[in-house]
């Protein structure tokens, strides 16, 4: 390349990253186009393009550079970052999700060796940890929907591919959302053992991976499993000891379902769910890699005094530690869902996912909705409160009193 060819390529490059960090996806595209650039240069720190996009969370630019062919696990970087550590650290979750549905490795490790997983939670984008460690490649599912070496049927039914894949991949692991995913999405509930039978090889196979194996995972589909078991005998139980009663057997294996749930939400008066915490104690203590350490971390937190409830042991294992506990993030009284958009009516201090979520909580709520009403009335501010200069103005006087004190 002459001297003059070399200075213009310099000075390309340089304005794709300018206009990266600028987040001017348009003209980056004109640019790449009318120069037909190939993109896979990286800068004096090891860094590509892409690498800059993911570091900005910018998803638009991210997925021109894909489609350009920038190839998502190629990392020269200094310090070993690869995009979805930058995308992690960006803290746009969606833009983790593109990265991984192209490929990008989940277990790569910087040069201090850490995921991208342990890199977000490091920062604080949970949403981040969360979606990296919950995704499974739809392409694992192919093993398990199509008959292998001499048997006739596949192990799951093609049909519950889609269902089965949604059910695996919620973020949100709180067993009441669980029963109700088992619920909701089409052909589960009908085929209970099945997806049990499932999940059950899938904890397995992640165990047996060598040194890709994936504990979080495991423990994952252990836990599913498991819920999946306990709502199949819910079920059994409640269609035998109910054969009188009128209704079909899907009515029953809906109303099974939701006493199951009832079952998870029922507290005592210091509402504590003892059920609950019971059932999820028994569920840490049948999984069969207690020499992993997602295993001893959780029985650790359960054991030492004054634990935190199982299920929050549980999410925190699976998506996670929540470093930062938020306030603002509205959870869902029944299923522990965030950003629930619902209030109950009467108290405005519950949330709710929906009416449903609200209903199946009525057993439970209706107990002291009235009480945090009066009591959310007295704590009412009243119309002559203290405007903010006020309060300034008496903070500053009483920081001049210490003073001249
Ligand atoms: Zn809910
Ligand atoms: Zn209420």
């Amino acid at each position: 390349m002459s001297e003059e060819s070399d200075v213009k390529m310099q000075n390309l490059r340089k304005e794709v990253f300018d206009k990266i960090t600028n987040n001017q996806t348009d003209d980056l595209r004109a640019l790449i186009n009318v120069n037909d650039l190939k993109i896979n240069f990286v800068d004096e720190f090891g860094m590509s393009p892409l690498q800059h996009a993911c570091y900005k969370g910018n998803k638009e630019i991210v997925q021109m550079l894909l489609d350009q062919g920038a190839v998502v696990n190629d990392c020269e970087h200094k310090h070993g970052y690869s995009a979805l550590h930058f995308a992690a650290l960006s803290g746009n979750s969606d833009l983790c999700n593109l990265l991984m549905s192209h490929g990008a490795k989940i277990n790569a490790k910087n040069s201090v060796g850490r995921t991208a997983a342990q890199m977000a939670g490091f920062v604080g984008n949970h949403s981040c940890a969360s979606a990296i460690n919950n995704f499974v490649p739809k392409a694992n599912l192919d093993y398990y929907i199509k008959p292998q070496n001499l048997q006739k049927e596949p192990m799951l039914h093609p049909h519950l591919a889609d269902s089965f894949y949604l059910f695996i991949t919620q973020v949100n692991v709180h067993p009441v959302k669980v029963i109700m995913n088992l619920k909701k999405l089409p052909g589960l509930i009908d085929n209970l053992p099945m997806v049990q039978k499932v999940l059950e090889c899938m904890s397995k196979k992640e165990m047996n991976k060598g040194a890709d194996a994936n504990e979080i995972m495991s423990f994952k589909y252990h836990y599913l499993c498991y819920l999946t078991d306990e709502l199949s005998k819910s079920i059994q139980r409640h269609v035998s000891s109910n054969t009188e009663k009128d209704g079909t057997n899907e009515d029953k294996k809906h109303e099974a379902a939701d006493l199951l749930i009832k079952k998870f939400l029922k507290c005592k008066n210091d509402g504590t769910q003892e059920y609950l915490e019971l059932f999820l104690r028994d569920l840490i203590r049948e999984y069969s890699y207690r020499d992993t350490a997602i295993f001893r971390q959780m029985v650790a937190t359960l054991t030492s005094s004054d634990p935190p409830s199982a299920v929050s042991v549980i999410s925190a294992a699976i998506n996670g530690q929540q470093v930062f506990k938020d306030v603002e993030r509205l959870i869902c009284e029944t299923c522990g869902e965030e950003k629930a958009p619902k209030k109950c009516s009467k108290c405005k201090i519950v949330q709710y996912c929906d009416r449903e979520c609200q209903r199946l909580h009525w057993f439970i709520h209706k107990k002291n909705c009235s009480r945090l009403n009066q009591s959310s009335q007295q704590n009412h501010v009243p119309e002559s409160a203290p405007n903010s200069e006020e309060i300034t103005n008496a903070v500053t006087s009483r920081l001049q009193n210490l003073i001249v004190n």
